[in-house]
């Protein structure tokens, strides 16, 4: 179909948009509002979305108001004008299964292109008009002489819909695109050769889609997307659009990774197989593949002579200590030191007894730094860092900070997310950098750890270490207190644990996230507060848990006085503990097996997850049972429902990115934010894939583009992302 226009014959990708056919000064004022300019401008404004047609239709299925497309032969058509702009022209389009009436009112010139026994395509609703079916303005086209689709072909064009301003039409827009498209989009220049197009839909179709063998070129994906002929040709036109979009991102961020790293100079620390078969015949158990598979990338990160920097995310008890441990012994049998830091005292003092006791008859030697450390004991062990007579140092990392290491081989950052982003560490010896692995137990959504997160290296573990027990999650109403107040009575008569985790501390504390709350002074709960952790403490106690012991945790406490209380959990003198998040942090009680969670409602996805996180250690079942504040009941909170249906932490992740939308997940980090015009990076998150992986094996082979074609493709990576990344040319 052709929409009617003069001719443009000197039409160009520049001609600014006030000189296209049917613009005009007015209409580009309203038109600039959508960021055109130029003619190219418009080849770029990609639709939204589109409208697909519905399948061809017999009149005797055609509704009342029922979107549908009809393709027939047209016997018999009429201009009926009477004073010129109030035309009407109205057809009639025949198939074997009857006849519908088209009409067009105002639009004399589609008479010209509806004659007798040209056979059409129309879209649009019908409404009954007598008896006969109507169409008023429908969409058509014209189909070819021996043409006609079978019968189960789908139908009828796909309408672009494009981001619309005020006083601008679709229409206006489709027909102005139309022509632009035919003739401009082969003008313009390529930027992925063939070869990597070919090389690019060769992944995404081993990754699953189903694309033609080569991604479309410039023009076609162009056309594809503005003016698609089927769905096959629009999907690889969108995917060749935002897989470029993605890939000069990724090269960016790819390129940036380099630069950062190969300036830096780090120990190589290499891992020969007696070590590394030393090394892992230390562990008591059995290590799950994905432990395995990420300890030699490690080994082989640590081998090189510039930093690792590497994120090693794995859900709560995925065993990722296990690995850092790996990881530090390596450093120190290439002599030097490794240090742990972790975000809690508690959490610090923890890894610090697995060390010792895993390491209890060799020769390394193992040190804490931490707060509750008398003035002279901490003198002295920082003087033992600074001599070397340390081989690793677990510590806060507050503490940490500072202190000067000897020979630093290995930095390892655990229950990273606690610190949020800008925690890392400069402890710079002679111009040498040690290895950093940043351990979080808070998936990151692929998406974003392919982005924000664009300049780490990331290892997953996503396997369990085999032997835990299942863990069953229930959102309770009101009505359940007293039922689960006699199960954990029951649980505790078998010789199990549990927690129970309030939101506050006190009733004036809106968090219970330890650093904060920390800073806020106690107040004197009311009695009837549940969700403070003393209420509910001096509640339980007396009320439905009297006869057990129960202990009190929050982040207020000294720091001995919290140590203490952990201990005597650990170490089973306690039944119940009654905590504030404090917890949340990587503590390891396997024989606690339930957990009320109380205002459930106040906890983010990732936080509930990793509270759940604490009764799935061990190997019996554990049980979650989830209580919110207020009248609604739990099921109301869409959140609160993924959580109890999904256990595996990336899938809630995921739902999170989804529920919460990327606005939020993304925030204002720095790689991976410059806009997008086309991808969608929850959608579109396997051409991410590609894209990263395409864009590192690239560069590693080529880290400055310098190969034949991509002269193109690289001056756009610049323009894009030059300043953005600190990319200049020939970075
Ligand atoms: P997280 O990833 O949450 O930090 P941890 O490293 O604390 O997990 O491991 C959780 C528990 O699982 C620990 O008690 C640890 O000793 C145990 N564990 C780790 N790896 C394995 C394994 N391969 N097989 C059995 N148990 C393991
Ligand atoms: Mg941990």
């Amino acid at each position: 179909m052709s929409e009617p226009s003069s001719s443009e014959s000197t039409l160009t990708l520049t001609t600014p948009i006030q000189y296209l056919p049917g613009v005009g000064p007015a209409r580009a004022t309203k038109l600039r509002k959508l960021g055109l300019r130029i003619a190219r401008d418009i080849l770029f404004l990609f639709p939204r979305n589109h409208t697909f047609p519905p399948p061809p239709t017999k009149v005797a299925d055609l509704s009342e108001g029922e979107p549908a497309t009809f393709i027939g032969t047209i016997t018999d058509a009429e201009l009926m004008s009477r004073t010129p702009g109030k035309s009407i022209f109205a057809a009639i389009v025949e198939n074997d299964s009857g006849a519908v009436r088209i009409v067009f009112f105002n639009q004399p010139f589609r008479a010209e292109q509806l004659t007798f026994e040209t056979q059409v395509r129309i879209s649009g609703t019908p409404k009954l008009a007598g008896l006969r079916w109507e169409f008023t303005h429908p969409q058509y086209e014209i189909v070819q002489e021996g043409e006609l689709p079978d019968e189960d072909a789908p139908g009828g064009l796909i309408l672009a819909n494009y981001p619309l301003t005020e006083g601008i039409k679709q229409s206006d827009l489709r027909r102005l695109a139309r022509p632009l498209v035919n003739e401009l989009a082969g003008q313009l220049t390529e930027v992925l050769p063939e070869r990597l197009r070919t090389e690019a839909a060769q992944r995404l179709n081993a990754a699953g889609m189903e694309l033609p063998d080569v991604l479309p070129g410039i023009s076609d994906a162009l056309r594809g997307i503005h003016l698609p002929e089927s769905e096959a040709d629009l999907t690889a036109a969108q995917t060749r659009l935002v897989f470029q979009e993605l890939l000069v991102m990724q090269l960016a961020l790819a390129m940036r990774r380099r630069s950062l790293t190969s300036e830096l100079r780090a120990p190589s620390l290499e891992c020969s197989a007696t070590v590394r078969n030393r090394i892992l015949r230390r562990f008591p158990f059995e290590l799950t593949g994905d432990q395995r598979r990420v300890m030699d990338v490690i080994a082989g990160d640590m081998a090189r002579q510039f930093p690792m920097n590497r994120l090693l995310q794995g859900d709560v008890g995925s065993g990722k200590t296990v690995v850092a441990i790996f990881a530090m012994l390596v450093a120190v049998a290439g002599e030097h030191q490794a240090t742990l830091m972790a975000p809690t005292e508690v959490l610090a003092r923890q890894h610090y007894a697995t060390l010792k006791r895993m390491l209890a008859d060799s020769r390394v030697r193992i040190g804490l730094l931490c707060g509750s450390l008398g003035a002279a004991e901490r003198r002295d062990t920082v003087e033992k860092i600074r001599t070397g007579e340390l081989d690793i140092v677990i510590g806060t990392q507050a503490l940490l900070y500072g202190v000067e290491f000897h020979r630093l081989g290995l930095c390892v950052i655990d229950e990273q997310h606690k610190f949020g982003v800008k925690q890392r560490v400069t402890l710079r010896d002679g111009g040498v950098d040690p290895h950093y692995l940043v351990m979080s137990a808070t998936p990151i959504p692929r998406s974003v750890a392919m982005t924000q997160f664009g300049d780490v290296d990331l290892s997953t573990l996503r396997e369990k270490p085999a032997g835990r027990g299942a863990v069953h999650t229930y959102l309770a109403g009101d009505s359940w207190r007293d039922r689960w107040w006699s199960f954990v009575k029951e649980r505790v008569a078998e010789g199990r644990q549990a927690f129970v985790v309030a939101p506050r501390v006190g009733p004036e504390v809106e968090t219970a996230d330890e650093e904060l709350s920390e800073l806020i002074d106690p107040a004197e709960p009311p009695a009837e507060d549940i969700t403070s952790v003393h209420s509910t403490y001096e509640q339980l106690r007396t009320g439905p848990l009297k006869g057990l012991r129960v202990g009190l945790l929050h982040g207020r406490m000294a720091s001995d006085e919290k140590q203490q209380v952990m201990e005597t959990f650990a170490e089973g003198e306690l039944d119940v503990l009654v905590s504030t998040t404090v917890i949340e942090v990587g503590i390891d009680v396997p024989n606690a097996t339930v957990m009320a969670i109380l205002g459930g409602n106040r906890f983010g996805l990732a936080q509930l997850h990793q509270l759940r996180g604490r009764v799935s250690r061990g190997t019996h079942a554990g049980h979650v049972c989830v209580f919110v504040d207020g009248d609604k009941p739990p099921q109301d909170d869409e959140r609160l429902k993924v959580f109890e249906q999904t256990l595996d932490g990336f899938e809630l992740a995921e739902a999170d990115f989804r529920l919460r939308g990327p606005g939020d997940v993304l925030g204002q980090r720095q790689s991976g934010d410059a806009r997008l015009r086309i991808a969608d990076l929850h959608r579109d998150v396997e051409i991410l894939q590609v894209a990263r992986e395409m864009a590192q094996d690239w560069i590693d082979q080529d880290p400055e583009m310098e190969s034949e074609g991509l002269e193109d493709l690289k001056s756009q990576v610049l323009r894009r992302y030059g300043n953005h990344l600190d990319l200049s040319d020939g970075a």
